[in-house]
């Protein structure tokens, strides 16, 4: 990439906000450390932006919303097909960083960055979302027709599991409805969304459309309390969720928040016990865990089941951590000391819950990094629904299982579960897969595929306290929540002489 920003983040060692179409340096006084989760090594510096900052972002994005708004879409479009051409020919630059500061295995992270290009592709297709209804002589000689406007100026803020896609989820859909955008990434992995902002700015949006601004809860409140911050779109763990959803509505404000989860995979006696357990290690352990949708709790329906558990831990056991760059590691280090030290906590206390610790990765080691955030893979066998381990998202390379006698007993575990991200169960039965579907009050279910995340044509279905909100995200729904409706009713006389007044609220 041509004047690179993430150069210049190396030579400064801090990293910009980006306001008002400019990369700028902070006046902030206040700084978080970003460092390399294999090695601690200090990556940069991040602004915790100041409240002078905050308000000429959102200021640049009110004046950029009042002439974007008006651009016609398929000219909005024609921004985002260039955006998504730089994007695909920047994706290994962008995933080689983003594998830098996440830890994730290169592979992983060029599909996080796949998966939110897909978010662009779909967003080139706005043209037929914005389009509205029309229905002619819904009384005599009136019409009446809607319009789908954009809402003004929005915001996202986002986690570190997913730098680029998460943030890819939002602003491409939002500014291709027509409205300016505000992304507060994680302050974890700044440098991703930095590249992505760049990006955008090549591909020739004008100016202030996007700002960036970095920091905490105190920035992601001050985008709550700001009046003319019209939506929020959230994505992260369970308690902020629920604070970004209170304190946005409470200030009347249109939000999403989609939030942290449980997710079980059901597995059937006739299911393919190969698949089932290549589908279990990659869904536990991928990226170190530290997905929304990774599978954490297997439940085994039936005796015959029952000895699959040594095949789960002989193949959870060939697997290993490594920095990115080791091409036999499977995934990499956790993003940082305090979430490598609970996840630690959490698996040296489930022994004494009673669960069987099959495979212990808290002490892990890895040759070369012995200060990386590693946690081996992790089995706990013979798991009850009162044990830490299953109550809480743990967030780390570590599989809970659970034996059930019955497809019911499952479905009611399931249920019985305070989240509903993902599920997915693995049988050749159509009829329990049938059933399952039906039945599972979970958002996102996957037969015999155990990820189940839908394309960006579909929408991020998550449920019950995984999400907060009545509009997911992205697909037709992200447009929902970018827009709102205006409807025209029309009538055009042919005599100017009105038949008297209507006193009534019929049409007439
Ligand atoms: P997090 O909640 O700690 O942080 C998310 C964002 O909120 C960050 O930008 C952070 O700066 C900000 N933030 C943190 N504390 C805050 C506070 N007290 N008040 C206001 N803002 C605050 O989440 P994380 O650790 O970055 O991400 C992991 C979590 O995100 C997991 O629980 C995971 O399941 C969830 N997640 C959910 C989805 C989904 O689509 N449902 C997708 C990815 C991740």
């Amino acid at each position: 990439m041509s004047d690179s920003q993430i150069d210049r983040i190396r030579s400064a060692g801090t990293v910009p906000l980006f306001i008002d179409g400019e990369f700028v340096d902070s006046r902030t006084t206040d700084w978080i450390e970003l460092s390399n989760p294999a090695t601690q090594d200090v990556i940069a510096q991040v602004p915790v932006a100041t409240d002078d900052e905050m308000t000429r972002a959102v200021a640049s994005a009110r004046v950029a919303f009042r002439e974007w708004r008006d651009v016609p879409t398929i000219e909005r479009v024609r921004y985002l097909f260039r955006y998504q051409a730089l994007l695909k020919e920047h994706q290994q630059a962008i995933a080689a960083v983003l594998s830098e500061e996440t830890g994730k295995t290169f592979a992983d992270a060029m599909g996080d960055v796949w998966r939110g290009i897909e978010v662009v592709e779909h967003g080139c297709g706005m043209t037929t979302h914005m389009m509205g209804e029309t229905t002619e002589n819904v009384a005599r000689n009136i019409d009446t027709h809607s319009y789908v406007h954009p809402i003004g100026v929005c915001a996202g803020i986002t986690p570190f599991n997913f730098p680029a896609m998460i943030p890819l989820w939002m602003y491409p859909l939002a500014v291709a409805c027509g409205n300016a955008f505000i992304l507060k990434p994680s302050e974890q992995d700044p440098l991703t969304p930095t590249m992505l902002t760049e990006l955008f700015a090549q591909a020739g949006f004008p100016k202030g459309l996007l700002q960036v601004l970095h920091g905490d809860k105190r920035q992601v409140d001050f985008l709550l309390d700001h009046p003319d911050v019209r939506a929020v779109s959230f994505v992260g763990s369970v308690p902020v969720a629920e604070h970004v959803y209170r304190r946005g509505t409470d200030n009347l404000k249109r939000v999403q928040a989609m939030a942290g989860a449980k997710n079980h995979m059901i597995v059937m006696p006739d299911a393919d016990k190969a698949q089932v357990v290549s589908a279990l290690v990659g869904s536990s352990c991928g990226a170190a865990g530290q997905r929304c949708m990774a599978i954490s709790v297997a439940v085994l329906v039936g005796e015959a089941t029952r000895d699959w558990v040594d095949d789960i831990e002989a193949a959870l056991a060939d697997i290993r951590p490594g920095a990115p760059g080791d091409d036999g590691a499977a995934y990499g280090p956790l993003i940082n000391r305090k979430a490598r030290d609970r996840v630690r906590e959490i698996i040296r206390g489930a022994a004494a819950e009673g669960a069987d610790v099959r495979l212990d990765g808290a002490d892990c080691v890895v040759e070369g990094y012995p200060d990386g955030n590693w946690i081996g893979p992790t089995l706990f066998d013979n798991v009850t629904t009162g044990m830490r381990v299953y109550q809480e998202e743990i967030f780390g390379p570590a599989l809970c299982v659970i034996h059930v006698d019955t497809l019911e007993e499952a479905i009611e575990l399931v249920n019985a579960n305070p989240y509903g991200n993902g599920t997915s169960i693995f049988t050749r039965s159509g009829a329990a897969a049938r059933k399952y579907q039906h039945e599972t009050e979970v958002g996102q279910v996957g037969i015999n595929v155990p990820i189940p995340v839908p394309a960006p044509f579909f929408s991020f279905t998550g449920s019950k306290h995984s999400f907060f909100g009545d509009l997911h995200a992205y697909g037709k729904q992200a447009v929902r929540f970018y827009t709102e409706t205006k409807t025209v009713l029309s009538r055009w006389p042919e005599t100017d002489v009105p038949d008297g007044p209507n006193m009534t609220i019929n049409m007439k």
